[in-house]
């Protein structure tokens, strides 16, 4: 068994102060490192030592590779946790670690590189009888290549995609013939330059599927388990924003179904540590393999809560080489828990990332909430980052006091200054296709139009921008008194809903 007394955590935001708090709980020191811009930033702040690896461009901090190992090095760490995103799912960082003499909190970089090939981890998953989306198996060369691939999984929709793809880029959805080459050239040309590689290869377009993932874990010894389902449709670019364990409509059989499966691909790619098998679960009732994360997820929080566990405690023991600690059987999931992610969006304004400082937050609390987040009042979001600035996590004996209490933290969360998801989260959560269970990865073009058309009318909006405009002028960041009252008035008329509203009716 290795010996762990000190992490070094490759990351920024909320997942490092996430992974600090576990490593504090196990006695374990904490590294962060940090860009120009984050000096003061929370993860900073909470870890043990700190050391600025450079400018803001995450190609001179974040994803530097040798200041990063140089730092774990020079500050006594045995191990790396690299979060998720950065070098998260890069192999040539594994392999570096392991050949500085550190430990990776992850899989091996053989599997790393596998599963960060869409194509290559298709094959694999075709080998271990893993169903995957009708598709290509290799890359196309040409349209002509791309037009032979559609006929064989018979024709329209198809998704052109990128096999090296990651944050929903380089995807491409093909209605007909027409649109063909055209968005072939586009997908190549976005996937060269998001990636530095134009491989692309072809699925088949489920067209309202649900995105249902399967979380796993294993050790070095040959054991792996499954850890529940999280349902994740609620989606806008093809990135999740809410998160749900476990499924309202996956029956026990489905679930014991999926995660069989998730287990046979974990086993057959000789998976260590936390992982993620994605599917896209159709209306008929299948699904389909998808892609596998080899990290800790965003929303892993909703599994944790309804498990019991600590999914980054495990990480480190499996890392150190212990065995897990429960066998299938003993896994026994307890209420429902939901995530939103608190995005620096406009969410009025096609979701586009909305930078600036927070000049007030004020976190909700009370039962069954969890917020991990990695901003502070005063904190400045940087659009050299992600624009997930924290996560929402709510726990309940059921679902539909999951759903209240949820709808309540969002209404306490108070962040004034940039604008953010809160928003459209408190609308998708009232829609009888959320409570139903229904929604797919379509929701928010169904539906989020729908929903803008629905705002208050002219009367409330005024009296809310009069206030807004009073906040404006009066610095709110100075006067905003604890309570979060202004003039008299409660908090509730400043909520960043009605604000927002606001804002977005008065730019059309
Ligand atoms: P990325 O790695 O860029 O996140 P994924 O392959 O995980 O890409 O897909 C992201 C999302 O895109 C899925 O959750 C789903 O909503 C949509 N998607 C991907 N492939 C398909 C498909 N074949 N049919 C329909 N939707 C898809």
């Amino acid at each position: 068994m290795k010996k762990i007394h000190k992490i070094l955590i490759a990351n920024r935001g909320e997942i490092t102060v996430r992974i600090i708090r576990t490593c504090r709980e196990m006695g374990i020191k904490t590294v962060a490192v940090f860009s120009e811009v984050d000096r003061n930033a929370p993860h900073v702040l909470l870890a043990d030592e700190a050391y600025c690896i450079g400018a803001a461009a995450p190609a001179e901090s974040y994803l530097n590779i040798n200041k990063i190992i140089e730092v774990a090095q020079k500050s006594g760490a045995e191990a790396i946790h690299p979060g998720y995103g950065f070098l998260a799912e890069n192999a040539g960082f594994a392999t570096a670690v392991s050949e500085a003499g550190l430990i990776f909190i992850g899989p091996n970089p053989d599997t790393i590189a596998l599963m960060g090939s869409k194509t290559e981890s298709r094959k694999a998953m075709i080998a271990a009888n893993v169903p995957v989306v009708p598709g290509t198996k290799d890359a196309l060369a040409s349209p002509e290549d791309a037009r032979k691939a559609v006929d064989a999984i018979n024709g329209y929709p198809v998704l052109i995609k990128a096999a090296a793809g990651g944050g929903g880029k380089g995807m491409r959805i093909v209605k007909n013939a027409g649109e063909l080459e055209r968005a072939f050239l586009a997908a190549k040309n976005e996937a060269l330059k998001s990636f530095g590689d134009d491989t692309v290869y072809i699925e088949k377009y489920i067209e309202a599927p649900k995105h249902i993932e399967i979380q796993i874990i294993a050790d070095q010894h040959g054991n792996a388990c499954h850890l529940l389902e999280r349902e994740c449709s609620i989606q806008r670019r093809h990135q999740k924003i809410i998160e749900e364990c476990p499924s309202s409509v996956i029956s026990p059989e489905t679930r014991e179904k999926m995660g069989a499966v998730a287990v046979q691909a974990a086993h057959a790619c000789g998976y260590v540590n936390a992982g993620t098998v994605e599917f896209l679960y159709d209306t008929d009732g299948s699904f389909y393999f998808l892609e596998m994360n080899t990290r800790l997820q965003v929303e892993h929080p909703v599994t944790e809560e309804v498990l019991g566990l600590d999914l980054v405690r495990l990480q480190i023991m499996i890392a150190k080489g212990q065995a897990l600690p429960f066998t299938q059987a003993e896994i026994q999931p307890e209420g429902v828990s939901i995530e939103c992610r608190i995005n620096a969006e406009d969410v009025f304004n096609n979701f586009v990332p909305s930078t600036g400082k927070i000049a007030h937050m004020r976190l909700p609390a009370g039962p069954g909430i969890r917020v991990d987040s990695g901003v502070r009042s005063h904190s400045e979001i940087s659009p050299f980052y992600d624009s997930m600035v924290a996560k929402l996590v709510v726990w309940a004996p059921n679902r539909e006091t999951a759903l209240a209490r949820m709808k309540r933290a969002l209404l306490e969360y108070e962040i004034i200054g940039i604008d953010t998801t809160i928003p459209f989260c408190l609308a998708a959560l009232d829609h009888p296709a959320f409570h139903d269970g229904s929604f797919t990865t379509q929701f928010v073009d169904l539906y989020w139009a729908k929903l803008l058309d629905e705002m208050p009318d002219e009367t409330t909006l005024a009296e809310i921008a009069a206030i807004s405009i009073v906040l404006h002028e009066e610095e709110l960041s100075e006067k905003l008194p604890d309570d979060g009252s202004q003039n008299g008035k409660p908090a509730e008329v400043l909520s960043p809903w009605k604000l927002q509203q606001y804002r977005a009716l008065r730019s059309r």
